[in-house]
């Protein structure tokens, strides 16, 4: 069943920040970055909200997916879990929803909590692993280790379960390397899809008295998007997708103050996929002989907004660096995306070049 699923639900999200948590992360406020206060919700909560949304879904919608995230689901207690559950169902079985996913703590993954889950259309289960590398794990105060990771995947795989890795580059302790190394080995568990989260300094949180101390340097944005770019790469040549890079810009994080550190941006996402897409060309200008002074690139119509980048930002860094008049970019739907064609060069005929993912081995 977990193979037929497409990859872009109709996502209800139901927020219990914080809710079920050990203790506190030394980077995690939860209510700044859902954007939803704490508090537990009551059954009726929960029914007004995916009935609310399931007013929003157009005709054109798929799969609808009831997700509890903000939290550790598993860690809640068992009855409130099931309360929280049984609503959700009731919407699984009378046909507007298809599935429910929830996000958890790796150590709360256990035979047991998955044995309660039975009688619930439970699909997805997203992973906290947050970095592969226990010293990092221990700084951060997760209170779980590497091997957690790797155990609650195999229990997820095992009960059929879909499996995301969320994990958060540039934790105290963090180095490129281990940045790397916990993207290899996150891709070794073979999730189905992973989200990377630079790691942002909230306030209110352990990590803003670091940061304010100088004990903690986040990553600067330029790093960031350099290693969420190699790490996405690295997914992609394993062929599990990333759903999503850096957070989401909601209301509370974009208020003046609630982010102090760190490489938050509101388009992350797009900066490293235009990043990608800057690479690409430079390797395709690179491998010419000669060059005309206006050239065109050409890609599929989504990819247009990545080739250019911010503000245009990569057409100016080719102009620049090609010493190149003009570029123009060339809308061409009789391309796949993540290719690029460079056309305008004296010799005749054009040249192809789909994105490449880097090799583990030249990481
Ligand atoms: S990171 Fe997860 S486990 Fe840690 S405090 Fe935040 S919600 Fe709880």
């Amino acid at each position: 069943m977990a193979n037929n699923l497409t990859p872009r639900p109709f996502i209800i999200p139901i927020f219990v920040p914080n809710m079920g948590c050990p203790h506190r992360c030394v980077f995690c406020d939860q209510v700044s970055i859902t954007g939803h206060e704490g508090g537990k919700l009551s059954r009726r909560q929960v029914r007004e909200r995916i009935s609310e949304f399931l007013g929003f879904k157009g005709d054109h919608r798929g799969r609808v997916e009831v997700a509890f995230y903000g939290g550790n689901f598993l860690g809640l207690q068992k009855s409130y879990r099931q309360s929280l559950l049984d609503e959700a169902q009731g919407f699984v079985e009378g046909g507007r929803v298809e599935s429910i996913r929830f996000s958890t703590r790796p150590d709360t993954i256990t035979r047991e909590a998955l044995e309660t889950l039975a009688p619930y259309a439970v699909r997805v289960v997203e992973v906290g692993a947050q970095s592969m590398d226990d010293a990092v794990l221990s700084l951060s105060r997760r209170g779980h280790t590497a091997e957690d990771t790797k155990m609650s995947v195999r229990l997820l795989k095992n009960h059929g379960l879909r499996v995301g890795l969320q994990i958060m580059p540039g934790l105290p302790g963090d180095t490129p390397e281990s940045i790397l190394e916990t993207g290899r080995r996150a891709a070794e568990l073979e999730p189905d899809f992973a989200r990377i989260y630079p790691t942002v300094v909230v306030k209110n949180t352990v990590l803003e008295k670091w940061y304010d101390s100088g004990q903690f340097k986040p990553l600067s944005l330029a790093d960031a998007i350099d290693l969420t770019k190699r790490l996405y790469l690295l997914f992609k040549a394993r062929g599990i997708s990333v759903i999503r890079m850096g957070l989401q810009a909601v209301g509370s994080l974009l208020e003046p103050g609630a982010v102090v550190g760190g490489p938050f941006h509101p388009a992350f996402g797009h900066l490293v996929h235009s990043e990608i897409f800057l690479d690409l060309a430079v390797q395709e200008l690179e491998m010419q002989e000669t060059l005309s002074k206006r050239i065109a690139l050409k890609v599929h119509p989504h990819d247009v907004p990545k080739l250019r980048g911010l503000r245009n930002h990569n057409i100016k860094q080719l102009i620049q660096r090609f010493h190149l008049k003009a570029i123009q970019v060339l809308p061409d739907p009789a391309l796949p995306e993540n290719a690029l064609r460079v056309a305008g060069l004296p010799q005749p005929g054009f040249a192809i070049r789909k994105i490449k993912c880097y090799g583990l081995s030249k990481l």
